[in-house]
């Protein structure tokens, strides 16, 4: 098991102590069986930044609304970037995050793209591990549950002028989490879209930021009114490859043990969970391509049998097998109704690993508390 490997900023956040925390019996019941997103910790992680002072003022709080003025920068022109995981309560009580080093990473990739001051490593997990100890009684534990993090910063200068802002506000706001699939493990269905992008070369699709969400959201809605759950996207040139869903990454398994994913290609977000898998199909014995996948080529192999299954994955549901696949062009079953074998099995590997139920050999999980 890892250990601190560098030294965070976590001991100059101050505690400032929410002094009306959730009563215990309320934030046990909100932890028995929590809906995502909904239900927030007594504190938040917070750190504000001016091109003057730098990084500075870093603080835990009391978790509340923010006041904005209403020329704040990012209320107009959406400079604005975030992240996503999650704290893992183990069995001896223990609590644990996954490769936080690779968020910190990305946000500061994102930053940049987004042209918002770059956070260090020191202070993205400095202001994790302040809040989650801070909150440690809001880890739930069993079955599987979590706390998932969302570190996010935003644009907080109040100046309608068209630059990059000269100040910032970064936050890490937290919420208890269960299964994603309440009723075990189900293949979605996902609309191809062919009349939307969700990224072009030279845009923010490597980014994680508001803004990409912000036009994958009437994609989304169609899908819905077309009676399907998630969209996924083709290359913005040429509307031939796939490239991802609004928020989780593609994986196809063909017959033969092989298995293929889009390459990064400048468009696609480069997920936690995808190279975490990749890894992992590895480790197993699969050859892992990371290349173009051409819908048609998908297409063909699931109706002759050569593609066996098809997943999506991401932090927040992990690995979410496909079951259907349609557009305005075509309707094809993936899989009836039941998770593939591959799927199955690099799901349950890597949530034992972030669980403690299986050794984490690459040395991903990394301890909060
Ligand atoms: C966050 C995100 C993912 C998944 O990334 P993880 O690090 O695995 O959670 C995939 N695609 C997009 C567009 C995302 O924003």
């Amino acid at each position: 098991m890892s250990t601190l490997a560098t030294p965070t900023s976590a001991d100059l956040f101050e505690i400032r102590r929410n002094d009306a925390p959730v009563p215990d019996a309320q934030r046990e019941e909100a932890l028995a069986a929590p809906r995502f997103g909904t239900v927030f910790t007594d504190h938040m992680a917070r750190v504000s930044w001016s091109q003057a002072d730098g990084w500075h003022d870093r603080r835990v709080e009391r978790y509340g609304p923010l006041q904005l003025d209403p020329a704040t920068a990012v209320l107009h022109y959406a400079q604005e970037i975030f992240e996503g995981l999650k704290a893992y309560r183990h069995d001896d009580g223990s609590v644990w995050t996954f490769r936080p080093q690779a968020n910190a990473e990305r946000f500061a990739r994102s930053a940049n793209r987004l042209a918002l001051p770059e956070l260090s490593e020191a202070d993205f997990l400095g202001a994790i591990e302040a809040l989650v100890r801070t909150d440690l009684a809001w880890v739930p534990g069993g079955g599987e549950k979590s706390l998932y993090l969302r570190p996010f910063m935003y644009a907080s200068e109040s100046f309608l002028g068209v630059r990059a802002s000269l100040e910032a506000e970064f936050l890490v706001i937290a919420s208890p989490v269960g299964p994603y699939f309440a009723g075990g493990v189900r293949p979605v269905s996902i609309w191809v879209s062919e009349t939307y992008s969700r990224a072009a070369a030279g845009g923010t699709g490597a980014a994680k930021c508001g803004g990409n969400y912000a036009a994958s959201l009437l994609p989304q809605q169609q899908a819905y009114d077309k009676g399907f759950e998630q969209v996924c996207f083709l290359d913005a040139a040429t509307g031939t490859y796939l490239e991802e869903l609004g928020g989780m990454n593609v994986f196809v398994v063909r017959s033969d043990g092989t298995v293929a994913t889009p390459a990064l290609s400048g468009t696609i977000l480069e997920g936690v969970t995808r190279s975490s898998i990749i890894q992992l199909l590895h480790d197993a014995g699969h050859r892992v391509q990371e290349e173009s996948i051409a819908l048609a080529d998908l297409l063909a192999g699931l109706a002759d049998g050569s593609v066996s299954e098809v997943f999506a994955c991401g932090t927040a549901a992990v690995i979410t097998p496909i079951g259907r696949l349609g557009s305005e062009t075509f309707d094809v079953t993936v899989a009836d109704g039941e998770a593939g074998p591959v799927t199955t099995r690099i799901r349950d590997e890597l949530t034992d690993i972030q669980y403690g139920r299986a050794q984490d050999r690459h040395g991903w999980l990394y301890r909060l508390a």
